[in-house]
C-alpha cells in the first residue's frame, strides 16, 4: 500500500513538474524560474516523506500547529527542506512560526508585521516574508487591500526592516484568476518586489503566464484532501 502511494505521489510530482516546465516555456520565461511549493496540508507526514523520497524539498502548510506536528522531524532528516507558511498567521503564533518556517507568505496587517519584526530582532532568525494581497477585496478573506498595499509594503520594508521578498494572493474561487494575477504583478513591479506566489492546482499555468515565481500546489500532487492520493 505504501509503495503504491509513493508511486502515485512521485508520478503526480513528475506530471506537475512537466506542466510547470511546459508552461514556463510557453510563457517565454527562463527554465527553472518557477518554484513548486508542494502543499501538504491535511495530508499525513507519510505523504510528505514520499515527496521527499522523490527528491522534492519545498513544501507549504497553512496552519502553524499542523506544521509543528508534521515537520520538525522531517527537517532534521532533510536539512535542505524548505517550509512555507501559506495560511493566516495569528500574532500569538508568531514565535512558533518564526522558529519553524523558512518563508512566511501571509503578512497582511500592521500588528502582525510588528510582532514579526520584534520576534526576528529577539531571535536573529529572519524567515523571508511575502505580503498577502486580497486582490478580490473579499471581506472574509485575509490579505491587505490592493489600494493599501503600497503603503503597507513600505511600512514593512522600510520602517520595520522586515525581509520582504514578494507578494502572494489567492483569487476569488468563482472568478477568472487572470486579472488578479495581473494586479499582483503590477503591485510587485511598482514596489520593486521580485517574488510572486500565485497559482494553485486549478490555475497555475495561468499564473505562470502572469509571472508567478512560486506556484502552490496541493491536490494535483497529494490527491483530494480528506481522501488518499490518487
Ligand atoms: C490549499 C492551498 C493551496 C493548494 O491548493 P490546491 O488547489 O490543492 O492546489 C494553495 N494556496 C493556499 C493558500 C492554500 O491554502
Amino acid at each position: 500500500m505504501e509503495e503504491v502511494i509513493e508511486a502515485i505521489v512521485a508520478a503526480n510530482l513528475a506530471a506537475v513538474r512537466a506542466r510547470i516546465e511546459a508552461g514556463t516555456r510557453t510563457a517565454g520565461r527562463a527554465a527553472g524560474s518557477v518554484a513548486l511549493v508542494a502543499v501538504s496540508k491535511t495530508h499525513p507526514g507519510a505523504a510528505v516523506r514520499e515527496a521527499l523520497a522523490a527528491g522534492h524539498r519545498l513544501f507549504g502548510e497553512n496552519r502553524v500547529q499542523e506544521a509543528q506536528a508534521k515537520y520538525p522531524l522531517l527537517c532534521e532528516t532533510y536539512p535542505d527542506l524548505e517550509l512555507h507558511l501559506i495560511g493566516p498567521l495569528q500574532t500569538n503564533k508568531v514565535r512558533d512560526a518564526v522558529a519553524l518556517f523558512d518563508v512566511i507568505e501571509t503578512v497582511d496587517r500592521p500588528r502582525l508585521a510588528t510582532a514579526l519584526a520584534r520576534e526576528m530582532e529577539l531571535t536573529g532568525r529572519r524567515p523571508s516574508c511575502l505580503i498577502e494581497v486580497n486582490t478580490g477585496e473579499e471581506p472574509q478573506k485575509s490579505g491587505v487591500m490592493p489600494d493599501a498595499a503600497d503603503a503597507f509594503i513600505g511600512e514593512c520594508r522600510d520602517r520595520l526592516g522586515l525581509p520582504i521578498s514578494g507578494l502572494m494572493c489567492v483569487p476569488p474561487l468563482d472568478e477568472d484568476p487572470a486579472p488578479h494575477f495581473a494586479l499582483l504583478r503590477a503591485i510587485a513591479r511598482r514596489t520593486g518586489l521580485a517574488q510572486l506566489s500565485m497559482g494553485m492546482s486549478a490555475d497555475f499555468e495561468t499564473a505562470i503566464r502572469f509571472g508567478a515565481t512560486h506556484v502552490r500546489i496541493g491536490t494535483a500532487i497529494f490527491g483530494a484532501r480528506g481522501r488518499p492520493a490518487r
